[in-house]
């Protein structure tokens, strides 16, 4: 399951941040995840539940941001928006491989005590 190793290095790099601003615990984490990750956010959730238990998290939430995947169509010359891969164009039907978005995985922002 690798949503666990996600949520493991998310964690590390909230605690190491909110130690260095000096804060004695975690409020609030937030991320931003593309669809085309694979993460599964139930998964990703159970693991945070799992994971904060006696970090600077305990006490905290998170909210993560899905956001869509998207190809650019080179017969349209456009974007198009899709929720995994495998999806053809839905203007022409075109299977494009030039991904512009969807492999996000970033932490946003931190809400420190
Ligand atoms: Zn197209």
């Amino acid at each position: 399951m690798h949503e666990v190793g996600i949520m493991q290095s998310v964690l590390d790099l909230a605690e190491r941040e909110a130690r260095a601003a000096g804060s004695a615990g975690i409020r609030e984490i937030r991320l931003r995840v593309g669809r085309l990750t694979g993460v599964v956010p139930e998964s990703l959730e159970f693991a945070f539940s799992i994971l904060r238990e006696g970090t600077l998290a305990e006490g905290g939430r998170l909210i993560v941001d899905y956001l869509p995947g998207a190809f650019w169509c080179s017969r349209c010359e456009a974007e198009f928006e899709t929720e995994g891969f495998g999806c053809g164009c839905p203007g022409c039907g075109e299977f494009s491989l030039d991904m512009r978005r969807g492999m996000e995985m970033e932490l946003v922002s931190l809400e420190v005590l």
